[in-house]
């Protein structure tokens, strides 16, 4: 099976990523799945190796990559049949610090993030009311001398527990008193170390996959007036900002799982005999599979393109976009395929199909539905009437 030239431009990274998870074989992915534990050793050992600090600029200690690199590592780990959501938010969380944050913040934190020494890979965005209406938020940061004293609640945190920092996301001036509606909100960079017990509670959610999701409670908790990442009220923009690398990131991750099915489901196809003949010689078995492929690569085309634009510094949220839709869309045909292709072994824990497909489904929900991608598309790139 050939992949995409561009696919060539990392292999170094790509085989050393791939050495890595050899390491962690389908076995270790099952217990951890069963038992809901955290990856702790996968993580640790992709933070030792250096890849969750690939963008982390080489003044402060990272290796200083581009994104188009960092998608490189994220879709090796899921075409090895591993799961970067563990802590893939660890390679792009610390952007909003490094383009925002203040000289003392990058000072302190960056050099920490890279050595693996600090985790920042927690994001307090979504909540439970508001869900995708981010400008509706409802968590609260009022200014009391020198401190800020934060009350409310996110939902879906992802690795809070897993993780030292946390960018929060609150509003700090009441919506009716904005002038334009993106204004009001803020970003924090909570220590949560300190706050545990101070008024910050975290709960973990049991998901349908293995993915170290929380709730977060906020009761009056007391954080450092400089714990503001760049101006009072600008925090939506600072985090829309980095949300088209989280977006080519989750892609990139997207294509690697579509290559993983795509390449268990042909290689069964091929093995498995039914009728006296090979499953894959027929073309109900083969066109999904085949279709899925096509799919697969020609998100990947967008996710390539998407990356040499952000790493070019041009604008890249209609490809951004385009790319995590494309992307996840493709994984989903191909775990589809995969499963249909391994009938009933496709359920049976041991082939990792189930668990795969389990994982997969997330990103046509996850960082943003594939609905408000197709609004923003309509709205912003075909001019259409905003439709919410
Ligand atoms: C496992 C997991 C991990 C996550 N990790 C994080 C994290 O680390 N940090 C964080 O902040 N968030 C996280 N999220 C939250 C995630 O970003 C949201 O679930 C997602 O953005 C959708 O928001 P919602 O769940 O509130 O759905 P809702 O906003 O309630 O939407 C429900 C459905 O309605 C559709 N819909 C809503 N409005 C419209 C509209 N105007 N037009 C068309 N369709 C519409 C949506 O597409 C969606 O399918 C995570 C979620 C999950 C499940």
């Amino acid at each position: 099976m050939t992949e995409s030239t561009a696919s060539d431009r990392f292999s170094d990274i790509r085989d050393g990523v791939r050495a890595l998870c050899a390491q962690f074989p389908g076995e270790y992915w099952r217990r951890v799945d069963r038992e809901r534990a955290y990856p702790a050793e996968f993580v640790q050992a992709l933070t030792e190796a250096g890849y969750l600090a690939c963008l982390v600029p080489e003044e402060y200690g990272g290796a200083g990559l581009p994104l188009a690199a960092a998608c490189a590592i994220l879709e090796e780990i899921q075409k090895a049949g591993a799961n970067g959501g563990a802590c893939h938010a660890q390679i792009y969380t610390m952007g909003t610090v490094l383009r925002h944050g203040s000289t003392a913040q990058k000072a302190k934190y960056l050099p920490e993030i890279a050595a693996g020494r600090l985790r920042l890979q927690a994001f307090g965005v979504t909540e439970p009311t508001s869900g995708t209406d981010t400008l509706s938020l409802r968590t609260t940061a009022v200014r009391q001398g020198d401190r800020y004293v934060v009350n409310g609640q996110k939902v879906w945190t992802s690795r809070a527990e897993h993780s030292d920092l946390m960018l929060l996301l609150a509003r700090t001036t009441p919506k009716e008193q904005v002038q334009k509606k993106g204004e009001g909100l803020s970003v924090f960079l909570i220590d949560m170390r300190d706050a545990l017990g101070r008024g910050l509670t975290i709960r973990p959610i049991r998901t349908m996959m293995n993915h170290a999701t929380t709730e977060v409670f906020f009761d009056s908790l007391e954080i450092p007036a400089d714990t503001l990442v760049g101006e009072e009220g600008k925090g939506f923009r600072y985090i829309l900002s980095g949300m088209n690398a989280e977006r080519i990131l989750i892609a990139a991750e997207c294509v690697g799982d579509a290559r993983w099915f795509i390449a268990k489901a042909s290689g069964y196809a091929r093995e498995r005999k039914v009728f006296g003949r090979p499953i894959g010689q027929n073309q109900g078995v083969q066109f999904p599979i085949a279709r899925a492929y096509a799919q697969s690569e020609a998100a990947n085309l967008m996710v390539e393109r998407a990356a040499v634009l952000f790493d070019a510094g041009q604008p890249c949220g209609p490809e951004a976009n385009m790319a995590k839709m494309l992307a996840a869309e493709a994984s989903w045909a191909a775990a589809e395929a995969c499963v249909q292709t391994h009938g009933g072994f496709g359920f049976a824990e041991e082939y990792d199909v189930e668990r795969k497909f389990r994982e997969t489904r997330l990103y046509q929900v996850a960082p943003i539905s594939t609905n408000l991608i197709l609004a923003y598309l309509a709205e912003h790139v075909l001019g259409l009437p905003r439709s919410y």
